[in-house]
C-alpha cells in the first residue's frame, strides 16, 4: 500500500462533507492507548480513528422543554443513518487504496447502564481535535457545544492526526442548570450516571421508541466560543 496520507486525509474529508458531515478529524490510537485503557483491545490493529460528526437540526432541537420530544427522536434516527452511510462511504473508499477499515455505528450502545459503547465515539472525538468532555460527559464542540452526533471508522491508513484541543467549558454550567435528575456536576468526575440513566429508561417509557434519549443538555449546551480554559476538561 503506497498513499500520500494528506492527499488521503483530503479526499476522505471531501467526501465526508460532500455527505452531510459537519465535522472530519483523526485521532491517533496509539496517542489514546498510551493515556487510557479505554480502548478495547480488539482494536489493536487499527492506528487511526476517523471522527465524523454531523450537527442537529436546530428546530428539533427547539422543542425539548421537559424531555425528548419525536420531533428530536425523528432527528436523532435521522442524523444517525446519514453517519452510519459516511461511515460506509468512508471504509469502502479506504479499502479501495487497499488498507482495512472497521465502522463503529452511530448509535451503538453496548452497556446502557453505563452508557458506554463497544468504542465511544466521544473519546475517539476528542482525540480527533473536535472538542473536550464536558460536564454532561458528552463530546464539546466549541461553537456547535453538545449539539453533534459522531461515527467512527478505524483504519490502519497512516493518515496524519489532528490534536486534541486544551479548551474546556469553562465557567458554563448550563447543563448543570437544565438537568432534572441532577446527573452534571460542576466537576464532571462526579457525574451521576445512575441518575441519568433512571431518567432515560423514564424519557424512554414516555416516548415509546427504542431508543434512551433525553436531548435537555444537548439541547442546552453551546459550547464555549471564548477560549476559556480552566474547570471541566
Ligand atoms: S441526558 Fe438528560 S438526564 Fe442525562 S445528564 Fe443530560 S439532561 Fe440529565
Ligand atoms: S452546557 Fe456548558 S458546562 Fe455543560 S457541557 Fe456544555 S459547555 Fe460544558
Amino acid at each position: 500500500m503506497k498513499t500520500d496520507t494528506c492527499v488521503t486525509y483530503d479526499v476522505l474529508r471531501q467526501i465526508a462533507f460532500s455527505m452531510g458531515a459537519s465535522l472530519f478529524g483523526v485521532a491517533d490510537l496509539d496517542r489514546i492507548r498510551e493515556d487510557t485503557d479505554l480502548l478495547n483491545p480488539c482494536y489493536d490493529a487499527y492506528s487511526r480513528g476517523i471522527s465524523v460528526g454531523v450537527t442537529l437540526d436546530e428546530a428539533a432541537l427547539a422543542g425539548i422543554v421537559d424531555g425528548p420530544t419525536p420531533e428530536y427522536c425523528r432527528e436523532y434516527i435521522r442524523v444517525n443513518a446519514v453517519l452510519d452511510s459516511i461511515a460506509r462511504a468512508l471504509a469502502e473508499a479506504i479499502e479501495r487504496i487497499g488498507a482495512s477499515a472497521v465502522r463503529i455505528p452511530a448509535s451503538e450502545v453496548v452497556d446502557w447502564e453505563r452508557l458506554r459503547g463497544h468504542l465511544p465515539h466521544k473519546l475517539i472525538g476528542r482525540y480527533a481535535g473536535h472538542g473536550w468532555i464536558g460536564r454532561n460527559i458528552l463530546l464539546v464542540h466549541p461553537h456547535f457545544g453538545a449539539r453533534v452526533r459522531y461515527v467512527t471508522v478505524l483504519t490502519d491508513l497512516p493518515l496524519e492526526p489532528d490534536s486534541p484541543t486544551e479548551r474546556s467549558c469553562g465557567t458554563c454550567m448550563r447543563c448543570v442548570a437544565v438537568c432534572p435528575a441532577g446527573a452534571p456536576k460542576e466537576d464532571p468526575k462526579r457525574f451521576d450516571l445512575r441518575a441519568c440513566f433512571n431518567k432515560l429508561a423514564e424519557f424512554n417509557e414516555r416516548l415509546d421508541e427504542p431508543h434512551f434519549i433525553c436531548g435537555l443538555c444537548v439541547s442546552a449546551c453551546r459550547g464555549n466560543k471564548t477560549g476559556e480554559k480552566g474547570g471541566a476538561t
